[in-house]
């Protein structure tokens, strides 16, 4: 059972704030409610907090932010933002939500610099694909390892208390207000946690393959490259408790992660002449699709594709630290010739040569070749809970639950509603806007209360 009803629970300890997860989100959140004056609590499944922020690139966008000022970039506003997002998203992102988050962006960056230090900066290079502006911040090494690093930093400098090695399995209800959750020990033992509001910072439901195949039937069975421990709680706890899900056929995707390697291969190689062919030496896909969009239709080849490039391109890619670990582990097969290559990786030739032969591709592909056997992967699930400018949880008819906030991988996304709406770095983006939203609105209501 995910919520037990249980009005009057008595508890080991009450907390005014309670943050359910311990990434980007709600690590962002706990500052939030501590800066707005509360007493705030995460609460995390794994013995150090990673969660898919460790695993990401650490990229956050955001506008109007000091480093772009500093940068001269003066002109990038929350409309024009919203405008590039919504154009990848099809139109289809929730326009208050998408509204408010990039609202949020350019402030939620600031403060994270100036008061708590955190070491940010704008991206080099021009804006990425799809983007108006250069509006990229990481840490000064694009880690998101680093990113998570500097925020366990922030939070103890806050003198946070961040609780490791504690699952959240159950929810503690009085009605539809939430009263505290219940903590699962490694051991099996259980802890009691009461709260005046809760934050549910436990990402999406991409390690949930279950879920998985319910919301997005085209990805089961494919590599999910997230943080395993993200199994869907908000949702099913969300769903228990009355509240709305949206978007939840939207994922980011790529159709290109080497295998058994999994290891990413470069979209770039496939945007600048490189082909997807199928066991069977023939091309299956329009590449320029891109990454996210083509990663169902890579699943659907039954894990059986290659990414076919030429010298000039694999020469260019050597450059990469994940291509050289490719060539290193013996990912890249090659070939003088298409029939070679075709041997190299047990591809009929005559199709293969034909492929290849026919091609219609610019810059077109020279012999001598190489190709890297592929397949897709989730990277993670931007569908989730509804909910409203302020992060709190919606019902289906739009009222909002009494006392739950979500944000991050538990919320819904701003990504449309399949895998081809996901501009970059729409992820972090949402975990650290929303987080922000999420943990002040949750510390007003908790410290407002008698
Ligand atoms: C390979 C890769 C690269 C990426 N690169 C980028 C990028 O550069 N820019 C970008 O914007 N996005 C990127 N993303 C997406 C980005 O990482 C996520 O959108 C973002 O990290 C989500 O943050 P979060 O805090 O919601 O979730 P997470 O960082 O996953 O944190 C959730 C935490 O909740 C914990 N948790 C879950 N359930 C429970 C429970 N029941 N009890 C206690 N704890 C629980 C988990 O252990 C986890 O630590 C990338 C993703 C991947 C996989």
């Amino acid at each position: 059972m995910s919520v037990i009803d249980d009005p009057g629970s008595a508890f080991d300890l009450t907390v005014p704030v309670v943050v359910i997860g311990g990434g980007a989100c709600g690590l962002v959140a706990a500052l939030s409610a501590h800066d707005n004056g509360a007493e705030v609590i995460v609460l995390e499944r794994d013995p150090v907090p990673k969660g898919s922020t460790a695993l990401s690139s650490g990229m956050i966008t955001a506008c109007g932010t000091a480093l772009q000022k500093a940068a001269d970039i003066d002109d990038d506003t929350a409309e024009l933002f919203a405008r590039d997002i919504q154009s990848k998203a099809g139109g289809k992102a929730d326009p208050h939500l998408l509204a408010a988050i990039c609202a949020g962006s350019g402030p939620a960056i600031d403060w994270l610099i100036e008061c708590h230090n955190m070491d940010l900066v704008l991206v080099d290079g021009p804006p990425y694909p799809g983007h108006s502006r250069q509006r990229t911040h990481a840490p000064p090494t694009n880690s998101g390892a680093d990113l998570m690093a500097d925020l366990l930093r922030a939070v103890d400098a806050a003198h946070i208390d961040v609780i490791c090695n504690a699952t959240v399995k159950e929810l503690i209800v009085d009605g539809d207000k939430v009263s505290g959750v219940v903590i699962t020990r490694p051991d099996g033992s259980s802890e009691r946690l009461g709260c005046q509001t809760l934050v549910l910072a436990s990402s999406g439901f991409g390690g949930n393959a279950d879920m998985v195949k319910s919301w997005l039937p085209d990805m089961a069975g494919s590599i999910y490259f997230g943080h395993e421990g993200n199994q869907g709680e908000a949702v099913l706890w969300g769903q228990a408790l009355g509240a709305a899900c949206e978007d939840m056929g939207a994922f980011q995707g790529h159709g290109s992660v080497a295998t058994p390697h999994a290891i990413t291969v470069s979209w770039a190689l496939l945007n600048n002449g490189g082909i997807l062919v199928n066991q069977n030496g023939i091309r299956f896909c329009d590449e320029s699709l891109g990454a996210s969009e083509l990663a169902a239709t890579v699943c659907q080849q039954d894990g059986n594709v290659w990414s076919v490039i030429d010298q000039s391109l694999y020469d260019g890619a050597l450059r990469f630290a994940d291509f050289k670990n490719l060539q290193n582990l013996g990912a890249i097969k090659s070939g003088m010739t298409a029939a070679e290559l075709a041997q190299a990786c047990r591809l009929p030739a005559p199709a293969l040569e034909q492929t290849l032969a026919t091609l219609k591709k610019s810059p077109a592909l020279t012999a001598p070749y190489h190709a890297i056997k592929v397949t897709g992967a989730l990277l993670q699930t931007q569908g989730g809970l509804a909910i409203d400018s302020d992060a709190r949880v919606k019902r289906p008819d739009g009222s909002t639950l009494p006392n739950l906030f979500a944000g991050g991988g538990a919320a819904r996304g701003i990504s449309g509603t399949d895998g081809s709406g996901y501009l970059s770095c729409n992820g972090l983006l949402s975990a650290v806007t929303l987080g922000r939203i999420a943990g002040r609105e949750a510390a007003i209501q908790a410290t407002a209360l008698p």
